[in-house]
């Protein structure tokens, strides 16, 4: 196949990009570079089955060559106020990637009779008050709040992707993935592993938002990457959610990295300004994911982090 990816010059982009080429396929790769990285892409500069544009998905686009799917990645994607990468600093373009961008990507899948995937996010279930997360709960986000530039963007692109799906017939899937970690993340977009990891890294106290006891539940980015491309492999229509069902606190999460890191700087605990309105749980169930894609998470916390921290030192001169 050839295979368009927005967004690819991000985290998870250059990740799919990377396995694709490896499967054998072609990839076109476009980015705004607005939060992507052109260090994430650069060892795909020679590769002839990698072409690359650097193109804003929310501006209409014409494709020539032929494609035969689409993966819609391109969208800001942390919480985090103080990061100049972060979706409170980019709500416009957020709303505009997800709404604008998921229409043109439609567009374009429908004029190349191709399948479509969209990116989405466990934040369309807001603060769930179902615990685990399945995907038949509507969840709870209210349209004017904290996070909702990027959760009502994702939501209207699920809404958007369907009807695309049920009106024109395109051949469309949506991933619900949940928080995802491993090396190409920004080290400064705020959010707990880049955070927490670098802290670790440098000998410093880790920075635990709250009292710790949220919850989330983390993926290593390849267990992420083969089920997203399981998914794309399959004719499921409706919502899959990937990740790790592994659920912990953010206490017990640093408190696994200071272990494995062998830091000795412990913990401190910050009142940050998102504390208030973080989501208090997120597990994922993944029944469904194993039940259409036989698909399940591999690799366990430790050796996620333990395959993270050479990237991590050489972003901070540590190698
Ligand atoms: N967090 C933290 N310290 C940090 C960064 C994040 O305690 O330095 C917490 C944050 O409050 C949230 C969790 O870690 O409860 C996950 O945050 P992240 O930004 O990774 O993404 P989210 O899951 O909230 O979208």
């Amino acid at each position: 196949m050839r295979i368009l990816i927005t967004g690819a010059a991000g985290f998870l982009g250059s990740h799919l990009s990377d396995k694709l080429l490896g499967d054998g396929h072609e990839v076109i790769g476009m980015d705004n570079f607005i939060t992507g990285n052109s260090d994430n892409i650069a060892h795909l500069a020679g590769n002839e089955k990698f072409t690359f544009y650097k193109r804003d998905i929310s501006n209409y686009i014409f494709v020539p060559e032929k494609v035969d799917a689409i993966l819609h990645f391109a969208s800001p994607a942390s919480p985090n106020p103080q990061s100049k990468s972060g979706y409170f600093n980019l709500p416009i373009q957020t709303m505009k990637a997800g709404a604008l961008g998921t229409h043109n990507c439609l567009g374009i899948a429908r004029a190349h009779n191709a399948k479509f995937l969209l990116a989405s996010t466990s934040e369309i279930y807001g603060d769930p008050l179902v615990h685990p997360q399945t995907e038949d709960y509507a969840g709870n986000v209210d349209p004017v709040g904290a996070r909702a530039v990027y959760d009502e963007a994702k939501r209207f692109a699920e809404s958007l992707t369907m009807a695309y799906h049920r009106f024109h017939g395109v051949n469309t899937s949506i991933v619900r993935i949940f928080n995802t970690y491993g090396p190409r993340m920004d080290l400064e977009d705020g959010r707990a592993l880049p955070n927490l990891l670098k802290q670790a890294l440098l000998n410093q106290p880790l920075t635990v938002y709250g009292n710790g006891s949220q919850t989330r539940s983390f993926c290593y980015v390849d267990d992420l990457v083969d089920g997203i491309v399981k998914l794309l492999y399959s004719s499921e229509h409706l919502p899959v959610n990937i990740g790790n069902p592994v659920e912990m606190t953010i206490l017990q999460f640093a408190e696994a990295i200071n272990k494995i890191t062998g830091n000795p700087a412990g913990i401190t605990f910050v009142e940050d300004a998102r504390s208030a309105r973080d989501p208090q749980q997120r597990q994922p169930n993944i029944s469904r994911a194993k039940e259409i894609l036989n698909w399940e998470p591999k690799i366990n916390l430790e050796e996620g982090i333990r395959k993270t921290i050479p990237f991590f030192k050489s972003k901070l001169g540590l190698a």
